[in-house]
């Protein structure tokens, strides 16, 4: 295990921010975790865990030691009558071990083909679209303590999964609390792709595909074209423009408050939960201020989707983390004073 210093990480982050670790260590094994904890030098300090930077936004030089994860290997581990298990390193790009899976027969995560980041970084903000989240097909992972450096493993229910969230998004407050925020390293996770394969296509772009195509009995390779096909048309490639997807969660509002503004915007798009709340579409909330193709500075909001905060400076001349905080911070000040709703942002700010 090298530890490399200054390193530049500007190719690591999806908005394509300029920033540099301080120190940067690649974690290709779990030996490598423990080479870490091990080292007198670092045994202490603090450490921030990187998958594919595509949930972040750099406000700075990093100064906590960096753990680049880059664990590979994608297996089948069990068939059972009724699941296949597939097991992936955490450093595995996402898309590609979908992609995989679907190659190799096993399909159930086609749903969130293209979506960008590492298989550790999925089950953080436990990853969700086209109407599949990750909880929906996890079945175990494997991670490291890296205060204690004891290895661990943990099951959906010990992970309490929500709405782009897991226990590795809360910090521990007390001694019974089980927050992981920066104290986890994932180091491989296991998927349970349920038997009989059944499509996921309740979705309404899905469904226009299919009648589109006539093809009402998709296969899993379909659902994983499609998919790629329709996120390539309404998302920005953030090799093209940078980005970290969308920028903030739906907020959900009791159906009283979802009445008042309903009232007021009678257009607003808005799904009923089971739990009886009302999921409010961000997206439609900042279109409504006005903030579609507006800019600060050198960050935007994506002209196709307001939910996306985009990189208009480019790879030479790139947007700060501070300039990308400010239009977020204005974009939830407009929303607050004109609905009353306060939105989370999405992404991890380092
Ligand atoms: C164009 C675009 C489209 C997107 N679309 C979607 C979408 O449809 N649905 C969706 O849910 N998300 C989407 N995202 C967000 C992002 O792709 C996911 O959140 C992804 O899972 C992040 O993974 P990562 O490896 O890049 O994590 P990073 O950005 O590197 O890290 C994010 C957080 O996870 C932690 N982390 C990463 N790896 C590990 C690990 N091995 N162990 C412990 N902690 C770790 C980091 O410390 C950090 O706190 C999109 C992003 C982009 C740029």
């Amino acid at each position: 295990m090298i530890v490399e210093n200054n390193v530049p990480l500007q190719p690591y982050n999806s908005f394509g921010i300029v920033a540099r670790a301080q120190h940067l260590a690649r974690i290709t094994t779990e030996a490598d975790v423990a080479a870490v904890l091990n080292a007198a030098e670092w045994r202490e300090a603090p450490k921030f865990v990187l998958g594919g930077g595509s949930n972040i936004v750099l406000t700075g030089d990093v100064k906590p030691l960096v753990l680049k994860v880059e664990i590979k290997g994608l297996k089948l581990i069990d068939d059972t009558p009724r699941a296949w298990i597939v097991e992936a390193g955490a450093g595995e790009p996402w898309h590609d071990a979908v992609e995989w899976m679907v190659r190799h027969g096993y399909p159930g995560l086609e749903n969130l083909a293209l979506i960008p980041g590492t298989v550790g970084g999925s089950p953080v903000q436990n990853i969700g679209a086209y109407g599949v989240e990750l909880q929906d097909r996890f079945e175990s992972l494997d991670a490291v303590d890296l205060e204690t450096g004891r290895a661990f493993t943990l099951d959906a229910a010990q992970c309490a999964f929500g709405y782009r969230d897991s226990v590795f998004k809360h910090v521990r407050s007390g001694p019974n609390d089980f927050g992981l925020a920066s104290r986890a390293l994932i180091t491989r996770v296991r998927f349970r792709l349920p038997k009989p394969w059944k499509a996921v296509a309740g979705y309404l772009d899905l469904e226009r595909k299919m009648a589109e195509t006539g093809n009402f009995t998709p296969s899993p390779q379909d659902i994983f074209d499609w998919v790629c096909a329709i996120r390539r048309a309404k998302l920005p490639d953030w090799r093209v423009l940078g980005n970290a997807g969308s920028f903030f969660k739906n907020p959900t509002v009791t159906a009283e408050q979802c009445a008042d503004i309903i009232a007021r915007d009678p257009k607003i798009v808005h799904y009923p939960m089971d739990d009886g709340s009302i999921k409010l579409a961000a997206g439609w909330l900042i279109d409504a201020c006005g903030w579609k193709g507006k800019s600060v500075g050198k960050a935007g909001v994506y002209e196709r989707q307001a939910l996306v905060l985009v990189n208009r400076g480019g790879n030479a001349d790139p947007v700060t983390g501070g300039e990308v905080m400010t239009l977020a911070k204005a974009i939830q000040t407009s929303v607050y004073e004109r609905f009353g709703i306060r939105l989370e942002p999405e992404p991890v700010v380092v």
